[in-house]
This record gives C-alpha cells, structure tokens and sequence, in this order.
C-alpha cells in the first residue's frame, strides 16, 4: 500500500511566495530573488513530505501564480495579443507569464490579462486558457521537467503532477464561434506526450493527471474525448504508472468511462462522496489500482482514523494491499500550512485546535494511516490512533459547539421573515423618493486601498504597539480623508472604505460566536492573493453589533448617503472552514440570522443602503445539475432571511463577482436584492446578456473596470461598455461601478480610475 500526496500548498508558511511575488512586480527585487524563494520553498516541501514518509511526492504542484496558467504557458497557448511582450528581448518567460496573468502597462504597451474564474466548487481562482478555432500548442516552457530535475537533484524521485488533457481543454473558453474546444485535443496530445518523453527520459516513474472533470456531467464527445486520449497515452508510455485523479465529487454516472481508461490508478474523492467506495471497487477492472481520497484536503478537520479505516480495509479485502493508495481526497491547495504554527490559545483554544490539521498534518495522518493499515503497527502509531480517537471523541460531545437559544431561534423562523414587504415595484419608488439617486448613480463595491501604512496600524494595533483609541483614531481619519475625497469627486453613494477589517469574512467571524480563527491559516486565492478562512466549529450568533460604529462615523461627516457594508450568509459559509457535523444549510441559516440582526441594527442607526455581499453563491454551486436547485433554495433562502428585516425605504444591495449568470438568473432575481452590483468588465459586459435575457427587473450595476489589473481604464473605454449595457438594460436600472473592491490596488490608480468613472456616467447622463 503506497501513499502519495495529490499537491501541496505552495504560497509558503509564512506566504514567502506572496510577498516575493509582489516585490517582484513593484521592482523592488530582481529575477533572480525570485527564482531563489521558489526554490527554497520547493524544496521545503519535498522535505516535508519525505521526511513524514510519504511514497510518492508531487512536483509541478508548485506555481508562481496558478497551476492552469503553468499548463497555458507549456503547451503555448498564448493569446496573441502577448506577442509583443515575447519579441521584447528584455523580458523572460516569466514577464510573459505574469502579463498574462495580470495584465500588462509599460514600455507604450496596453495589454489586458487573461481571464479568472473560480477552480470547481473552490475559492481558488485560475487563469481561463483562450482558444482559437485554429489554436496550435507548442511545447513552450519546460517548468515540468526542471522542477523534476530539480527534485532528482535533491535526492526526490517525485510524481509530476499536471492537469490532465481533458479537464484543461474543458477548462478553457472558445474565443470565437464555430468550433468546440475538445476538437483541440488532437493538437494538443502531441504536447503532452512530448512532455511524458521527457519526464521518462529523465526518471519520472508515476505520473499524475488531474481529471476532476470526471466528477461532473460529461457529454458525449467528452467521453470519446476521454477514451481517445487515455489510449493514446498509454499505448504509447506502456511503462510509465499513470495516476488519474477525480475529486470534488464522486464518478456517479462516469463511473464506467473512468474504470475503462488504460491507465494504472483511479483516484476518487472519498470525503466529498463515500458511498461510491462499494460501487467503485466492483466496478474497477484487475488492471487498475485505487487510491483512496480519505484525508480532506479542503477542510481542517482531523481525520477519524477508524473511519478511515474502515474504508482501507474495504479496499484492501477487495484488491489486495498492491492494489491500493492512499492520499488526501484532493490537492493540499486548499488547506492552511501548519497547525504548529498555531500558538495563540487566546484566538485558538487548545480545546478547538486538537480537533484540526493543516496541511503537514494531513501529510502525517496519511502516513500513520499506512502503518496503522499494514498489519502491525509500532506502540508509537497505536498511540497517535488513540490519541485521535480521543480528539474525535471530544469534538463530538464538547460543550463550546451547542447553543439551545441559536437552535431555538432558528427553528421558530417562517417563510416571512425572507420576504420584503412590498415587491420590488413599490420599494423602488419609496426609495427613489428618500434616496433621490441621479441616472446611472456612482458608488463602489465597499473597500478602498489597504495601504501598507493601513496594514501597520493593524499590526502595530494587535501586537500593542499602538493602543485602541490610537488605532480608532489612524482609523478614522483614513476614512474621514476617503469620504472626503468621494465626495471631491462626485460619487453618488459612498463607502466608508473598510479600513477596519482585515477581511471580508474574518471581520465578522471575528465578532460572531460559534467562530475561531488562526494567526497564520492563509490558503491561496489567486496569484498572491491569499485568505485566512476562520473556522466555524459551533452554533453561530451575534452578541453585539459589528459594523454599526463605522457605518454611523462614516455618515456623520456627509450629507450622502453611506452604504453600509455587510458580508452574506451564504458567502461567510463558502469562504470558512465549515463545521462538518451538521448540514451546511442549517449553519447557513444560523449565520442568515446574525446577518439579519445587524441589518436591522444598521437601519436603526440611520443607514439607508446596505449591501450585503454575496460573491460566493455561485461558487457553493454543487458540481452536478441535478443536485443545484436543493442548494439554491436554501442559499437564496439565507440571503433572503438577511436581507428582508427591514422598510421597504431601506435600499438593500449586494455584490457578485466573476458570476455567470445564464443558469442561474431565476434564482439572483428570487434574491430580490433592490441593487445587484456584478463583475463584467472582463468579459466585455456579455454577463449582462443574462440579465438582459430574463428582462431583470431590479437595478444592476455592472462592473465597468476591472480592478484585479493595476490598468487604469480609460473614460471613453467606459462610457464604451455603459452604452453597451444600456443597449439591454434600461438606462433606468443601470449603476456604475468597478467590479469589485479595491483593497487590493493602490491610491494612484485608485483615483485616476474613479475619476474617469464618474465622468464616464456623467457623460452618459448627459445624453438623456
Ligand atoms: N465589499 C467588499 C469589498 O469591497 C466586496 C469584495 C468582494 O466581493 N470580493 O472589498
Ligand atoms: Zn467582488
């Protein structure tokens, strides 16, 4: 029985990668520094893993930006508007890459970035491929192999790790009509299987291939696509192991199409779908070896080794010990580093942290697994099966997760309390009546610029350096001069810019019961983009307020209206590490009510728009069809219960990004958000189309720049996409906006782009 791990995070402990990255791109270090943290991370990885014991150790899973963009880059599927980037001698392959991912502003050049969307069900966001009907690969970059290379160096014979020919080709988007993407795969083989030549040519053994794609709803032709490539591959690397790897949810209906492929190793996700593990094993030709998924890589809880057992044995009594794997359910991406790191028992009580494990534990508990497995273990190991018996007894009974009141209240809610008072029809009037909003209003998603100096305070503030009144104080004022400078400009509702939170979901987990956070939990979003999901273990309550003093300071230096600022249910859910021992809906709802309450709290307090942002729902999508509508209607549900405690006069707004809304639309419209402000401006306002479509009725205010790229839009390129979201929607619905909030940018561009914007939408209204 051999164990391997499917990818292990890579941004570093401390997110080393992070920061040379950002440094990198501001011109503060060269290349060269680059290169060397990549390494030393790389290697530090590899460490772990052998030093725990693991069989088979990835590489390639290591990125400077996305792992789909690195499988772009080496069959050179390069857009070609980069041209220009790669004919310039003092660039490398590196500057080519990092364009492509973030844009491109320099030497007279004006080029946008390629893009982002969320990778399945994730929070992690990668790089979409473009492709052209006549699209050619190349083998462009050879990163696969160096980093092998680099690991045989080190004395690590690794398993590289590469997404497969399928799920890339289904990852991408087909820039121009008349074709379908998976016709590509014919031209793409060649690449890969050069790829495989040379893995083998320098001593790579097993080989992996991601294939999550096999977990959701194929067509035909992807089936075919499948059997067609897998053959090729096989016939002609007979002596490579091939590991296929689903995940995120069981093979249901695929189930046959992935035991027929000629490779050597099934991987399927047994934490997101158990029950396939009978259907599974009965099904599996002699030929294929399994690997079971047991440890999960999304969530931070400990693995119940008696349950994980029990599946082993399963396996082994069906195939033989040769015949089985075993590994994490799906990539470490997606968990946090090192509980060791956790050392705060003010933020993380010892009680709470004995029930988790981050990534380097996930590795450990996969090894003790094996050894537990094998027959005879040592003292030490039936210790540390003891030892997890003994958490996963006590986070079972533990008296810090139950709350009867929260149950209470949440049993006792109607249907009512999800509905507004009036329909959409006669709210807009009342509130056109209080708010007297101009046409094609201005507002921002919510955050500006976290400065570094913004960042210091929080920093000097948590390690007292500076005292509370202090840090209120820097505080105040950075929202004071961002008021100010709204206003200067002439934006219809303001923000007070967010300066207090260090995250959109950690803020208010902070402040709700039933939540813990780590100090240093961070898992990647995208590029250097990292998050610190908190942990709801228990039942979810607000004890007090959580934003009424910002939104009410913020109000009290303007005579504008402040939109008051909230994170959704359904979003504080997606983007935590969720408790695992009740259904996710009814956590939902416990959160639904919290929200609720401080809604309430904020009307009360004079705030008359409040968003609530829900940039998840889409995400929390299940990956097959037929289970959505069960999770929309209770995610719909949620929102609803968040949003619909107040007047008819109290204009509720929310926000959405990266969405694509055609499948969705019955459902964003169920919402009945008076205000939908949506990403758009990458895509050329074709999201819009939706809305159009369905004849939506409430307002939206589409994005009209994009903020993820430092690019500063021009005013007439806005006032381009508002005249082309004016040609679907009415004038009268419109909203502009940016995409989404701007923390992550900097002043600069910050002010040119706001300006341009609100001139954008004065030169629209002018025409009417
Ligand atoms: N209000 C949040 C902000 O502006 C929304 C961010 C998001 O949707 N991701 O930062
Ligand atoms: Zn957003």
């Amino acid at each position: 029985m051999q164990t391997h791990i499917l990818g292990y995070p890579r941004i570093g402990s401390h997110r080393e990668l992070k920061k040379a990255c950002e440094q990198y791109w501001s011109g503060k270090t060269t290349l060269t520094d680059l290169l060397e943290t990549g390494k030393n991370l790389r290697l530090q990885h590899w460490k772990i893993q052998q030093e725990a014991g693991i069989d088979l150790i990835p590489s390639n899973d290591f990125s400077y930006y996305d792992q789909v963009l690195d499988i772009t880059l080496t069959v050179g599927a390069i857009p070609e508007r980069y041209q220009e980037i790669t004919s310039k001698e003092s660039n490398t392959e590196l500057d080519l890459y990092f364009a492509m991912a973030r844009g491109y502003q320099k030497d007279s050049l004006d080029i946008t970035a390629m893009e982002m969307t969320k990778w399945f069900d994730t929070n992690y966001h990668y790089i979409v491929p473009e492709f052209r009907k006549d699209q050619k690969f190349n083998l462009f970059s050879t990163k696969i192999i160096e980093e092998f290379t680099e690991a045989k160096q080190a004395g690590i014979n690794t398993k590289p790790v590469l997404i497969g020919p399928v799920t890339y080709l289904l990852l991408g988007k087909e820039k121009e009509s008349g074709f379908d993407k998976l016709d590509l795969a014919e031209n793409l083989l060649p690449v890969y299987l050069e790829i495989l030549k040379q893995l083998e040519h320098q001593g790579a053994e097993y080989i992996q291939l991601d294939e999550p794609f096999l977990t959701l709803d194929l067509n035909e032709k992807a089936k075919e696509t499948y059997q067609w490539v897998y053959s090729e591959i096989k016939r002609q690397f007979p002596n490579l192991t091939f590991i296929v790897a689903t995940y995120f949810d069981g093979l249901k209906d695929n189930l046959s199409l992935a035991a027929a492929l000629p490779v050597d190793v099934l991987h399927i996700d047994l934490v997101r779908a158990p029950e396939q593990l009978e259907e599974v094993l009965s099904t599996i030709p002699w030929s294929l070896s399994l690997s079971l998924g047991l440890v999960d890589g999304r969530n931070i809880w400990k693995n119940n080794f008696d349950q994980s057992l029990v599946f082993i044995h399963k396996a082994v009594a069906a195939l033989g010990t040769e015949r089985v794997f075993i590994a994490p359910s799906c990539s470490l991406l997606h968990a946090p580093f090192d509980l060791d790191l956790e050392k705060n028992e003010d933020t993380l009580s010892p009680e709470i942290k004995q029930w988790l494990a981050f990534a380097k534990q996930k590795v450990q508990e996969i090894v003790i697994l094996q050894k537990l497995a094998s027959g005879n273990p040592d003292y030490n190991v039936l210790q540390k099966l003891a030892e997890n018996k003994k958490a996963i007894q006590n986070r079972a009974t533990s008296t810090l997760i139950h709350n009867q009141e929260v149950k209470k209240r949440v049993d006792a809610t109607t249907e009512e309390d999800a509905q507004r008072n009036n329909p959409f029809n006669v709210r807009k009037e009342v509130q056109q009546e209080v708010l007297k909003l101009p046409l094609f209003p201005t507002t921002t998603i919510g955050s500006f610029p976290q400065t570094i100096e913004v960042r210091s305070w929080r920093s000097k503030f948590k390690k007292g350096e500076l005292n509370a009144q202090q840090y209120d104080q820097l505080l105040k004022e950075e929202t004071q001069r961002t008021i100010q400078w709204q206003e200067e400009i002439g934006i219809d509702v303001l923000v007070h810019g967010e300066f207090e939170r260090n995250d959109m979901v950690e803020y208010f987990g902070e402040q709700l019961s039933g939540f813990t956070f780590t100090q240093n939990g961070w898992v990647q979003s995208y590029g250097s983009r990292c998050v610190k999901p908190p942990v709801i273990y228990g039942d979810v309550h607000r004890p007090h307020p959580m934003t009424v003093y910002w939104s009410e300071y913020a109000q009290s230096l303007t005579q504008k209206w402040i939109k008051g600022m909230l994170t959704g249910p359904v979003t504080i859910l997606q983007w935590s590490f969720v408790r695992d021992d009740q259904p996710r809906s009814l956590t939902c709802k416990q959160i639904a009510l919290a929200i609720r309450d401080e809604v309430q709290d904020l009307e009360k307090a004079g705030i008359r728009i409040i968003q609530i942002d829900e940039p998840a729902i889409r995400e929390g999508l299940p990956l097959r069809k037929a289970e959505w509508q069960n999770y929309l209607k209770w995610a719909v549900e949620a929102f609803r219960l968040s949003a619909s405690g107040v007047e008819d006069a109290t204009q509720i707004h929310t926000h959405m990004c990266y969405s694509e809304f055609n499948d969705i639309i019955q459902n964003i419209a169920d919402m009945d958000a008076d205000v939908i402000t949506i990403e758009c401006s990458r895509s050329q306002m074709e999201l819009l189309n939706a809305f159009a479509d369905f004849k939506y009725p409430n307002e939206i205010g589409p994005g009209v720049y994009d903020i993820h790229s430092p690019r500063v839009p021009s005013k007439e390129e806005m006032v381009e996409l508002l005249k082309k979201a004016q040609s679907v929607i009415p004038a009268q619905q419109l909203w502009v906006n940016p995409d989404c909030g701007l923390k992550t940018r900097h002043w600069e561009e910050t002010e040119k782009a706001l300006i341009a914007m609100v001139e954008a939408s004065r030169e629209l209204a002018a025409s009417y």
